[in-house]
């Protein structure tokens, strides 16, 4: 018998590919079906898209991630700059909210049919000075349960140095600043007529004491700085969001000066520079209140330049506005400007929110006229308490010797009420309104100067007594 030649038939050969091909099919679709599980389960990392895209502003990008899976839908926004260590960590706040939600829509056992959950970061981008930008994302999560819960995170980013401003950095690490700023936001709150009904003052007191970092989340936008805080970090609901909007003539004496605002049209008149003074010298500080006034202003201002002398204007908003072109002869003529309140009310008897129209009204008619602030403030009758003063950003200066122009309008009297009172480091209250003093000023510095005293501002005389 021939032994048969040991050769597979066609039919098996066929047979034995085929089942390779359909085990090789079927270990390729359990493992494509098996990851495919996997993805179901862990939607979060991959089911994303991520876009860039240009801003309106040069070197800004805005960020996109969204998920698009209904059972965890989200949409995130944030801003890429040029500067990536400042992206790494934008990036790291947006995947640290990411990740919260995930994991708290995973702690929930079974997911409600009826609840759509929903993360969204939403980011606005405010210009200012042309080169700095607000960032201020809003995040909104809502994951079942009571309201939706908005927090904000903001950035300021300086675009011509590359770099993240702090809000220390906006206070020139200025202590005291702090400490006018975290008054000023703290007594906002607790008089926030929207807010009255759910504010917890135990939180707003914690919330806005003066450290800086409690202030790290503003924005600059229009003619104020906003500060924001999250839904129920000082309140019981979230039916109003907080955001305190100090207005920029209260916060511009604070800022460190690369963040002030200037008003151009006025730009080259400067405030009088505070100078070195011989601590053992004779120095007294003029100040003229109630003004400006056509005809006695000038003659003062006249009478102050015969001597060498610089004074202190403590100005009110409602005359500022109409002789603007005085204040401006005041200021060339290195004389101090101060505020004085708009009407010259008894401004303790005022609440927080009249205060604060009285002293910004004539801050801004000041600006307008000079193109910046007052340096310092006198409030009428010198009625002031903390309420007032934490309404003020400047500097609350009161006198030493009251020489009463106001009451015997006599410019012979000047004097005598001068020479009876008269002690070194003096501050003297008169009124440029009347005549009178006008007509008695003359014989008041020639008296001073042949005793050897010089005349300073009341800024000058402050540093000069702070000193001691
Ligand atoms: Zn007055």
């Amino acid at each position: 018998m021939q032994p048969r030649k040991r050769r597979r038939k066609p039919m098996i050969d066929f047979i034995l590919i085929a089942v390779l091909a359909s085990l090789t099919a079927a270990i390729v679709f359990f493992v494509l079906s098996d990851s495919g599980k996997n993805q179901a389960n862990k939607p979060k990392e991959k089911a994303n898209h991520i876009s860039i895209e240009n801003s309106a502003f040069d070197g800004i990008s805005i960020a996109t991630d969204t998920s698009n899976n209904p059972k965890v839908p989200y949409a995130l926004h944030y801003p890429k700059t040029e500067n990536d260590a400042f992206n790494k960590e934008v990036r790291a706040y947006v995947t640290t909210a990411k990740k919260a939600y995930l994991a708290e829509l995973e702690s929930l056992d079974q997911q409600d049919e009826d609840i759509v959950p929903s993360l969204n970061i939403d980011l606005e981008t405010v210009p200012f000075k042309e080169h700095y930008f607000s960032f201020v994302l809003t995040n909104t999560t809502y994951t079942g349960g009571a309201d939706e819960k908005s927090m904000v995170k903001t950035y300021f980013y300086d675009n011509v140095n590359k770099q993240q401003v702090t809000a220390a950095e906006l206070l020139g690490n200025n202590k005291e600043y702090l400490n006018k700023l975290a008054e000023y936001v703290q007594n906002d709150l607790l008089t926030n007529e929207e807010l009255q009904a759910s504010i917890i003052t135990d939180n707003v007191m914690a919330a806005t004491t003066p450290k800086f970092e409690n202030f790290e989340r503003f924005a600059i936008r229009g003619d104020a700085i906003e500060f924001y805080f999250d839904d129920y970090e000082v309140t019981a609901s979230a039916a109003s969001t907080p955001v305190v909007a100090v207005p920029l003539n209260f916060i511009n004496p604070i800022l460190a000066e690369a963040y002030q605002v200037e008003n151009t049209s006025a730009k080259n008149i400067l405030s009088p520079p505070v100078r070195e003074l011989d601590p053992n010298g004779k120095y007294v500080a003029l100040t003229f209140d109630d003004g400006p006034e056509p005809g006695s202003t000038e003659k003062i201002l006249d009478v102050l330049d015969k001597y060498n002398a610089k004074a202190t204007f403590f100005l009110l908003g409602n005359r500022v506005q109409y002789y603007p072109e005085l204040v401006q002869e005041e200021l060339k003529r290195g004389h101090e400007i101060g505020n004085h309140s708009w009407s010259h009310p008894v401004l303790t008897n005022l609440s927080v929110a009249q205060v604060q129209q009285e002293v910004n009204r004539t801050e801004e008619a000041i600006r307008n006229a000079i193109g910046q602030g007052a340096t310092v403030f006198r409030p009428p009758y010198g009625a002031v308490n903390d309420t007032v003063k934490a309404q003020i950003p400047t500097p609350v200066i009161l006198w030493s010797i009251d020489t009463l122009d106001w009451k015997h309008r006599n410019a012979s009297q000047l004097l005598p009420m001068v020479q009876k009172a008269m002690h070194n480091h003096a501050t003297i209250l008169m009124h440029d309104i009347h005549q009178s003093t006008a007509d008695g000023l003359d014989g008041v510095l020639a008296y001073l100067s042949a005793e050897g005293y010089e005349f300073i501002t009341v800024s000058e005389m402050e540093k000069l007594t702070s000193q001691k």
